[in-house]
């Protein structure tokens, strides 16, 4: 099968979370598998343009965008570290300056977000044909991409031989904008699907459901997720659409790129180490990030590490919530994220008052994440919801036992020791408040000073199978179903 990514992110050429992993992954894993999968992405001011090799194929192709005509420059080069083919769309007024997301938070910010991503999906459907090259899928990610299943249909109805496929990794992001907006940038021909009332009658225009209802397969990125999202408690407001599909939503629990995430092999840990080696790799890196980090060198402390956006849906205010109490642990934490200013407030502040045991690093920093996964002897994911999570699963491959949330792809993925010594690989806890978080962590103290024990649930998550293998066979039957679906194929 021929398959084209539309993207806003795709690992290592630009990442903001899990999406940039899948995005950067799921394609070569079809690719071993012999399909011709290839990405298109907006070539953003940061991406350094000679480390891809691209070259322009289509210079200059009018777009239009609304009363607008622009011009883009097609390039082609290939994703990092792969022979996948990697399309940029160049058009410095949309996307030469800022990051991939607007990290600024009010209105002229969404704003030009939502703009930004409209523009992209417009300008996809319209050099489709300039790319000499005829995918079988389209598969869109996200909010981003969500307008382009019906777009491709305004701007090419004769086209015959296209199936779409959506995945949701997070229905949080929806790309909610006024649709006198959104219609004035999208222009004539209307944006419309006719066999579904597109949008709901108020005047805010939403990306993703209208992706949903244009897309010929939907699918979300865990099986608990799936089940989850077509419940109003976290359907966020598109859990109708979504249980109107016929076919229903997919769950396909993400897989990890397991090259890049090895640590018999990472280059960025001081020590590299096996299952067989964890003990004594895990000590040399474990001293090491302790060090980096400012925190007392200490084995016998036991040592949790958290990479995450520091947003809500995280929950990492729940440890705020109960600071006092983790204190009297006698643990370690080290937390490696950025997010909404008033958590990292509250997560700065806690590690004010326990600066010999709680360290906060704000920044988005590749390199001191997987010191985290590689020293760090538990990993603390308190999700209040998590379509998939990578984190939880590299962190498990790197023999830090996950402490998480009973919620989406962290449910599909750890065991909970407690209720099953024989089988876990870390520590669960199901209600979303400060005393279930505490009473967990009490939990993985315990075992923490059970060290045969401990060493027997570090060996066998990082047994456990993270790769593409099962998902991406999966996703193959979803492009199948698509193609079935398209009444033109
Ligand atoms: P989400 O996609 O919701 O952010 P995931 O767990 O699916 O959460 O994926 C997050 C990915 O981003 C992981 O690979 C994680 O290591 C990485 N990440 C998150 N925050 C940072 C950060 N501050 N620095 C480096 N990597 C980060």
């Amino acid at each position: 099968m021929n398959v084209l990514f539309v993207t806003a992110e795709a690992a290592p050429l630009i990442k903001v979370g899990g999406l940039g992993d899948v995005a950067g992954s799921l394609p070569k894993a079809l690719r071993q598998r012999g399909h011709d999968v290839r990405l298109i992405l907006p070539q953003y001011g940061s991406i350094n343009v000679a480390a891809v090799g691209a070259t322009v194929i289509r210079p200059a192709v009018p777009v239009r965008f609304g009363e607008r005509t622009l011009v883009v420059d097609l390039l082609v080069g290939a994703l990092p570290g792969s022979d996948i083919p990697l399309y940029l769309l160049r058009c410095p007024e949309f996307f030469g300056s800022g990051g991939v997301y607007y990290e600024q938070t009010g209105p002229d910010a969404r704003r030009h977000e939502v703009q930004r991503f409209v523009f992209f999906s417009l300008a996809v459907s319209q050099v489709f044909f300039q790319l000499g090259w005829q995918p079988d899928i389209v598969h869109c990610h996200d909010w981003h991409t969500a307008l382009v299943p019906s777009l491709l249909r305004t701007w090419s109805p004769r086209h015959t031989r296209l199936a779409t496929v959506l995945t949701i990794h997070n229905l949080q992001n929806q790309g909610q904008w006024p649709r006198p907006d959104i219609l004035s940038w999208v222009g004539p021909p209307p944006l419309h699907h006719p066999a579904f009332p597109v949008q709901p009658p108020d005047q805010i225009f939403n990306c993703l459901r209208e992706g949903i209802y244009a897309a010929a397969t939907v699918n979300t990125v865990s099986p608990t997720y799936a089940q989850e999202i077509i419940r109003p408690e976290l359907g966020d407001g598109l859990d109708g659409p979504l249980r109107q599909r016929l076919g229903g939503v997919v769950g396909i629990l993400n897989g990890l790129d397991v090259e890049a995430f090895n640590p018999a092999t990472d280059k960025r840990l001081v020590a590299p180490y096996t299952v067989d080696s964890v003990p004594s790799g895990k000590s040399a890196n474990k001293a090491a990030l302790q060090h980096e980090v400012g925190l007392p060198v200490d084995q016998k402390k036991l040592l949790i590490g958290v990479v995450s956006r520091l947003t809500e849906q995280k929950g990492l205010d729940l440890l705020r919530s109960s600071a006092a109490e983790c204190g009297k642990l006698n643990i370690q934490i080290v937390i490696l994220g950025t997010g909404q200013p008033e958590i990292e407030q509250a997560l700065q502040d806690m590690m004010t008052a326990y600066p010999q045991s709680m360290v906060l690093m704000k920044k988005f920093d590749a390199v001191l994440a997987q010191h985290i996964y590689g020293g760090a002897d538990a990993f603390l994911m308190p999700s209040r919801f998590e379509p998939c999570g990578l984190g939880q699963m590299v962190a498990m491959r790197y023999g830090a036992l996950p402490i998480v949330r009973d919620t989406g792809g962290l449910h599909d993925t750890v065991v909970d020791l407690s209720t099953d010594p024989a089988h876990g690989n870390g520590f669960v806890f199901r209600a979303a408040s400060p005393d279930a978080l505490l009473a967990c962590l009490g939990r993985a103290v315990q075992l923490w000073h059970q060290p045969l024990q401990w060493q027997q649930a570090v060996q066998r998550a990082m047994r456990q199978d993270f790769s593409w293998t099962a998902s991406a066979a999966s996703y193959e039957r979803l492009y199948a179903e698509a193609i079935a679906k398209n009444p033109a194929a």
